[in-house]
Formats: structure tokens, C-alpha cells, sequence
């Protein structure tokens, strides 16, 4: 008799994103022809730097003779991939071994399969509002309690707040949790950390000898001085940190798929001596995955470096100026705006304290424009919206002259 993971159950209804679908579609059927103009989901639009792309063609060329094929690669990556990971880490002073390195088929399946490596006894800490994931996958693993409609939380987690209070980053808790998620700069507040918010928190993990699951997926849209772009620019967080990333966001990597995990041989929690939790996930992507598609690689190898870099440089710049657009455009019609200065995110708060979805209608009713209701991403997000910098410059415009147009505050 097979029984089901019960904890499937005790996932709050409904993806956010599919919602987002259904209320457009619902809406463009009782108004046929009319354009809707998407600034919601978090997807790039924008080419592959045709460096990249000439690194793949390349790639595909070699797979098609058999002198040069093959087949499956180290379950852990490329050597050539991880090697210049390191020295991609070291402009910003980091020193990595590639042995540290693990490169998989993206962020988000790093995000999800890592808490694998943790009890199911861990408390789990996160930032609320979070990107789903980390969420998800804790409540399926067991170490949650029911959901709590009337909180819109789970019980057992701790929820660190992020407000504008404490301008969207958290302190560490006042009380011992064992794993802690973190993403800088963040999706959707847009916030990032400052080394001395970071360094709080990898003096708290080591003091409890706690994990931080850090998520960097966006350092490459971090403009202003003085923000670590790896977790690991903070003295001692190789004992206490992983760090996920990926080059979606960096390198329009989103449909080829292509992420990395670092987890360093230092790091260590109660009872891990340094090494084991290396090992462990060594031991875990060996068995349970078959390594990154080879022509994604090969496209990594030359996002790094290179002319391939400064045109994913290009993209990301490209990006921040429809931020910047957007956030100006939003601000001069009166709402009150953070984000989108080291972030392709625009966390923009709702009129008279609206709720996310209300306005969400609104904005899709009277302008035409998909946005992200920020209650999507838990209660803290529930008079916000998150506006993504995701699209082709002329539908940015068109949708800000639509909004300016249209919405008063
Ligand atoms: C987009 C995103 C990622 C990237 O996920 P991939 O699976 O690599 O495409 C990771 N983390 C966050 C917070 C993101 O928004």
C-alpha cells in the first residue's frame, strides 16, 4: 500500500505565479484585443551575449563528431567551468577551491534539494517576504507545522521580518534556529545586505553553529560600493555559510539552465567536523544527479570571462536602466518605492495601505500592467508589489507612460 508525502498537504493553495495566469486570462477574455503588458514574473527577455552563444555553437560542433563527442561529464562539473569560478570569485577577494564548487542545472533546485543535508528536527529561519522555494521545500521535507491561514504563516518556522523599518533586512533572531535563508540583493524586496548586516548574522550562525543558505542569484546587479557580492567577503562565513548562485539573472541564463553551490570545506554545524557537509553533497549530487548539460557549460565558461563577460555585464546593465525607469516613473506618481538600484526589483508599497492583490487588479484593470502582488511571498509583502525589470525597453516605457497615465495616488 503506497501512502503519499503528507506534507504535500500542508502547502498553502495555489502557486502565486499561476494565480497571476489565471486573474490575466480571466481579465483579457472580457477584454478582448486589449494589451497587456508584463511586469511580473521574474524572466529575462533579452538575447544571450553572442559571446555565449558562439561557446555553445562551438560546443555543438564538437558533439557532432565523434572525435570530439561526449558524453556524461563529472556529476560535480566542468573543471574548466569551476576553475573559472574561482577566479571569478577572487576579483572580489574570495578565495575558493573548485573542489567547492558544485555546478547543477540552477538556483532553484540547489535551493530546494539542500536542506537534504539537514535533519528534519532543523528549525528553519527565514526572511518573510521570501522567494518560495525555500519554503516550500522545508514544509515537503517535514519541518514545519500546518499552515496558518489566518497568519498566512507556517508553524515552526521563524519568520525574520523584513520591513521598512529595518529596511527590508532582518536581524538575526533572538532565539537558536539551525538554518537560516538569505538572499542579497533580494528577491522581491530588492534590498541587499551590507557587510555589517551579514557579518551579524555569520557571528550569530557560528555562535549556534547554525547554517546561512545565502543566496547571491542577483550579486551582479549590486552598482553601489561597499555591498558584498559573496557571503563568503565576510571573515568567517566559510565555516558557517553555502552560497547559491546562478547565471540567470547575470547572463540571461534562464531557459538554458546553469546555477553553482559552494559549499566550502570549512563549513561545519554541531555535528559536522569541517569536511563532511563537502562531502556530503558530494556524495548527494553523485547519486541523485547526472551533472549540467555540457553546452550550458560551455556557455558558463565564457559568461565569466572576456568579451563574454562584459556583454553579460551589458545585460545586466540594460536591466537596471528599465529599473531605474520603472522606480522613477512609480515615484512620480506618488508611491513610495525601494528597490531597483542594486536589483532588477521594484518593491513598491500600496496606496493607503491597499492589500497586494486589490492593487495588483487595479493596476491590471486601469493600466493594463502585471505586477507581482507582494502578499505572494508572505504576509510582510501584503501591502507591497513587486514590479520586474524583465522586459524589452519599449513595453517598460509603455507600461510606465500607461500607469502614469492612469493611476493617481
Ligand atoms: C531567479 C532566481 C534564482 C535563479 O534560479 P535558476 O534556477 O538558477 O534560474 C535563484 N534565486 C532567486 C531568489 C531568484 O529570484
Amino acid at each position: 500500500m503506497a501512502t503519499i508525502n503528507m506534507n504535500f498537504q500542508k502547502l498553502a493553495s495555489g502557486y502565486l505565479f499561476p494565480e497571476i495566469a489565471r486573474r490575466t486570462k480571466v481579465w483579457q477574455e472580457s477584454h478582448q484585443g486589449a494589451e497587456v503588458l508584463r511586469l511580473g514574473i521574474g524572466n529575462t527577455t533579452e538575447a544571450l551575449p553572442p559571446a555565449v552563444c558562439d561557446a555553445m555553437k562551438e560546443k555543438i560542433e564538437k558533439l557532432s563528431d565523434r572525435a570530439t563527442y561526449s558524453g556524461y561529464g563529472d556529476e560535480q562539473g566542468d573543471t574548466a567551468l569551476r576553475e573559472a569560478l574561482v577566479r571569478y570569485y577572487q576579483r572580489y577577494g574570495v578565495e575558493l577551491k573548485s573542489t567547492e564548487f558544485f555546478i547543477s542545472d540552477g538556483a532553484k533546485s540547489d535551493a530546494a534539494n539542500i536542506q537534504d543535508l539537514f535533519s528534519s528536527e532543523n528549525v528553519v529561519a527565514i526572511q518573510d517576504p521570501a522567494y518560495p522555494v525555500y519554503v516550500d521545500s522545508n514544509v515537503v521535507a517535514g519541518r514545519t507545522g500546518l499552515f496558518n491561514k489566518e497568519m498566512g504563516l507556517y508553524d515552526g518556522f521563524v519568520y525574520l521580518s523584513s520591513n521598512e523599518e529595518n529596511g527590508f533586512i532582518p536581524s538575526p533572531p533572538e532565539q537558536k534556529v539551525d538554518l537560516i535563508y538569505l538572499c542579497s540583493p533580494n528577491n522581491p524586496t530588492g534590498a541587499v545586505a551590507t557587510h555589517a548586516q551579514l557579518k551579524a548574522f555569520v557571528d550569530y550562525a557560528i555562535k549556534h553553529k547554525s547554517i546561512i543558505i545565502f543566496d547571491s542569484a542577483y550579486s551582479e546587479y549590486i552598482t553601489e560600493e561597499g555591498y558584498p557580492r559573496s557571503i563568503y567577503e565576510v571573515e568567517g562565513a566559510k565555516r558557517c555559510a553555502i552560497e547559491i548562485n546562478s547565471f540567470s539573472k547575470f547572463s540571461g541564463f534562464t531557459g538554458v539552465r546553469l546555477g553553482w553551490t559552494i559549499v566550502p570545506e570549512e563549513l561545519e554545524c554541531e555535528d559536522a567536523p569541517s569536511g563532511l557537509l563537502n562531502s556530503m553533497w558530494n556524495r548527494r549530487q553523485s547519486t541523485f544527479f547526472n551533472g549540467a548539460s555540457n553546452i550550458a557549460q560551455s556557455g558558463g565558461i565564457a559568461a565569466l570571462e572576456g568579451d563574454g563577460y562584459d556583454q553579460s555585464r551589458a545585460l545586466v546593465e540594460y536591466y537596471l536602466e528599465n529599473a531605474r525607469i520603472i522606480r522613477e516613473g512609480l515615484e512620480k506618481i506618488g508611491l513610495t518605492v525601494y528597490g531597483g538600484v542594486n536589483s532588477p526589483y521594484i518593491w513598491a508599497k500600496t496606496p493607503n495601505g491597499m492589500d497586494s492583490w486589490e492593487f495588483f487588479d487595479i493596476l491590471l484593470d486601469k493600466c493594463h500592467v502585471v505586477v507581482t502582488p507582494g502578499g505572494g511571498f508572505g504576509p510582510a509583502g501584503a501591502s507591497f508589489v513587486r514590479v520586474s525589470s524583465y522586459g524589452h525597453r519599449e513595453n517598460v516605457m509603455k507600461a510606465m507612460a500607461q500607469i502614469e497615465e492612469n493611476l493617481q495616488v
